[in-house]
């Protein structure tokens, strides 16, 4: 079987600065896949790479089966990639509810993006109830839900999350991953870029762990999640 999604000896550079340093791994269709590690290890590079922000340097990255590296970003997220950026992105002048309509820019079956709409209101009430409130005027984790629910209205094959629990309280970090599990149990697939490595790891079918733009680790979750190295460098345990 092919992999949903396939990088393989994948290479990004900023000038001379090179922050991924040949990185391969897969996510299959309906995985959750976490890549931790600390700042600047080179997580926000590739997953900005996978969107088309950045173009690699070397290496090589399959959506279903084919190559994604030269394609432009409108049309990744025509294939099905959808990416809820670091820091949200807003438009903060912006409702709600144009937020959710601008993440369906793509789409042009109305009574599909109406339902698509309501499927974020019942994922996240407190959207529904607030739908005509300017997103800028939104908590973080509200902005989080609404990020997350903008990027799920492209009806992606692939959801990439850049460090949804950031800058949110422990309450609002596990509100934010139990949805996480939930649209995983609804069969979406998941990137999942995070620091909070026992957050992502406690939820995650595949990890893998970033230093200066390698994967020095890879396992299961839950083999992760107990990995004494793991353990000491992410999850704060001497
Ligand atoms: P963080 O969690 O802090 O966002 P990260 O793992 O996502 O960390 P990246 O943001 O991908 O890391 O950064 C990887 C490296 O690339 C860092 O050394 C960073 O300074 C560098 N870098 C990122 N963006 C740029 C840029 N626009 N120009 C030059 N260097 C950059």
């Amino acid at each position: 079987m092919t992999a949903l999604l396939q990088v393989e000896d994948l290479r990004v550079s900023y000038g001379k600065i090179e922050a991924v340093k040949g990185i391969s791994f897969s996510v299959e269709a309906g995985q959750v896949v976490t890549l931790i590690g600390t700042n600047g290890a080179g997580k926000t590079t590739t997953l900005r790479t996978l969107s088309g922000l950045l173009k690699p340097s070397g290496g090589k990255i399959f959506f279903e089966g084919k190559p994604l590296a030269e394609v432009p970003a409108h049309k990744i997220v025509a294939m099905g990639i959808a990416h809820s950026p670091e820091g949200r992105r807003l438009f903060p002048r912006l409702t709600i509810e144009e937020n959710l309509q601008l993440g369906a820019y793509l789409r042009d079956d109305k009574d599909g993006i109406q339902q698509d709409i309501q499927r974020a209101y019942d994922l996240f009430p407190i959207l529904g109830e607030r739908r005509k409130q300017a997103s800028g005027t939104l908590s973080g984790g509200e902005q989080q839900m609404l990020a997350m629910g903008r990027a799920l209205m492209s009806r992606p094959k692939l959801l990439m999350l850049d460090e949804p629990s950031m800058g949110l309280s422990p309450i609002m970090t596990q509100k934010i991953m139990a949805t996480i599990a939930e649209l995983k149990s609804q069969g979406t697939t998941i990137l999942l870029v995070e620091q909070n490595a026992q957050a992502a790891l406690s939820l995650a079918d595949q990890g893998h762990v970033m230093e200066v733009g390698k994967i020095v680790l890879s396992g299961t979750g839950q083999d992760l999640l107990h990995d004494d190295e793991v353990r000491k460098a992410y999850l704060g345990e001497d």
